[in-house]
């Protein structure tokens, strides 16, 4: 990548723009990054191979053009679990009336139709409850076969193939990962994604999986989407290396009222321990068809700003609306405006986690705390994986954070972080040389102007993952 570039944001809470058929031509991405998209997000759940190794080719080049690192995060589908087909297509299910779900291909019709997950069927009892198309319909467990189960209708209404069925009351016996998932996930770090999105997870033993399997290839972004994952918080958050609130699924497993506590709850959890969580789905929904949002969702991404996240997300909106680089935009201005106002300078600073008891937390808080003192420029962070800027991060300082690293990898993980602009450097041995290398390179980014000071954290000996040990006040000249 060209080593210098002047492309910073001005806010701290990144964006996440998901990439799909409105979003897949060298210019509409080019704009949806000079918007505002920190990190583009590729769907598994839909599109081919192709379509998407296209996409990670176009996000490459555009890196190149513009300097700056970018995060690519490939969201595989997990086992999202949905009906069969029907004959024509579409029945109309009526409230009240009796409904089988059993395991024959034969398509559909207003009796019965296909649920291809013995697993459903096995674990379902008398009372269990079945949501269909994203919670729009809702089926009660009436009697439970070998081969089927009988329901009755307690939501009606329209019915087609291959809709989503949602399960939330039982822990269901599948692992995160389908044979589906485990090729998009090869498929996907070898084509060097940053971060794997991972669907559907109920326990630890599914992130710790997906782990076996990356290798620390790329982060594992845990999508929280199931109460039984809520209920196995801090375990699943222990394995995880950044979270994400998946409004969609999690808002039809969750009755509604919970999904705004569940995220205060995911958010508050995840800054505690350093971990990046990216706030998704519906944050503009309204964007898909209508060139501004409405009120409410503008409100929407402000809190998920007051709250905390790292980053926020949009789905339909710029993979398949007619608005994409509006809803970047309008994003973009939201989080600038709040992250102007002193309420959520205040807020921040009043949420702010104390320190863990290790030394690398306590030189990231020494790092903001001396850093506010001397009204510091910027706080600059040698970081090898990461962890050093995560934990600067994590104090949330006022001032703007550079995230230096030798390894484009971790530069691009960076992008998903709070406040962090990550640039990629040659290696440094001692600490003078970092700290004449960190003033150097705030200045080249417009971080510092000479007579300011600087702070510079680094873990030594260098090149080494996880030892943040040393802070430096520097004075740019
Ligand atoms: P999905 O995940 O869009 O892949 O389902 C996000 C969500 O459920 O919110
Ligand atoms: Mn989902």
């Amino acid at each position: 990548m060209p080593a210098r570039t002047k492309l910073r944001r001005r806010r701290r809470t990144k964006i996440v723009a998901t990439l799909g058929p409105a979003s897949s031509t060298p210019e509409v991405l080019s704009r949806l990054f000079y918007g505002g998209a920190d990190v583009f997000r590729l769907n598994f759940s839909h599109g081919a191979h192709g379509d998407h190794l296209a996409r990670i080719n176009m996000i490459r080049a555009l890196e190149e053009q513009s300097g700056r690192p970018i995060g690519i995060l490939a969201d595989v589908q997990g086992p999202k679990l949905r009906v069969g087909k029907f004959q024509g297509g579409r029945i109309a299910l009526q409230t009240g009336q009796p409904f089988r779900l059993d395991l024959s291909p034969v398509p559909g019709d207003r009796n019965r139709v296909e649920l291809p997950h013995p697993e459903i069927i096995g674990a379902a009892g008398i009372g269990t409850s079945l949501l269909l198309d994203d919670g729009k319909l809702r089926l009660r467990v009436t009697r439970v076969r070998e081969d089927h189960l009988e329901t009755e209708v307690v939501t009606g209404g329209s019915l087609s193939d291959r809709k989503g069925v949602n399960v939330p009351d039982v822990a269901l016996p599948i692992p995160a990962l389908t044979e589906k998932d485990r090729a998009d996930l090869d498929f996907a770090l070898a084509h060097g994604v940053d971060y794997i999105g991972l669907s559907f997870v109920q326990r630890p033993e599914d992130v710790a999986e997906a782990k076996a399997i990356t290798a620390g290839r790329a982060w594992i972004m845990t999508k929280l989407e199931k109460p039984q994952a809520l209920d196995n918080l801090d375990e699943i958050l222990a394995l995880s290396d950044a979270v994400m609130v998946a409004r969609g699924d999690l808002g039809v497993e969750l009755p509604p009222e919970e999904v705004p506590l569940a995220q205060k709850r995911i958010v508050r959890a995840a800054r505690e321990r350093g971990l990046p969580v990216v706030v998704a789905t519906q944050m503009l929904e309204s964007m898909i068809t209508a060139p501004a949002p409405t009120r409410a969702e503008a409100s929407d991404v402000a809190t998920a700003v007051f709250d905390g996240a790292d980053a926020v997300m949009l789905s339909a909106e710029t993979a398949a609306g007619q608005y994409p680089y509006e809803a970047v935009n309008i994003m973009d201005r939201i989080v600038e405006r709040v992250e102007r106002d002193p309420g959520w300078r205040a807020l921040t600073a009043a949420s702010r986690p104390a320190p863990e008891p290790v030394s690398a937390s306590a030189i990231a808080a020494a790092a903001r705390q001396v850093a506010h003192t001397v009204n510091a420029a910027a706080i600059i962070a040698f970081t090898d994986g990461g962890s050093t800027a995560l934990r600067v991060a994590r104090e949330r300082p006022d001032c703007p954070v550079l995230g230096v690293s030798t390894n484009l990898s971790t530069a691009r993980r960076l992008a998903v972080v709070w406040g962090v602009h990550a640039l990629v450097t040659p290696e440094v041995h001692t600490m003078s040389e970092a700290v004449t290398r960190a003033t150097r390179l705030a200045r080249g980014e417009g971080m510092a102007a000479p007579g300011q000071e600087v702070v510079v954290t680094a873990g030594t000996p260098f090149g080494q993952s996880g030892t943040t040990n040393a802070l430096r006040v520097a004075h740019v000249r």
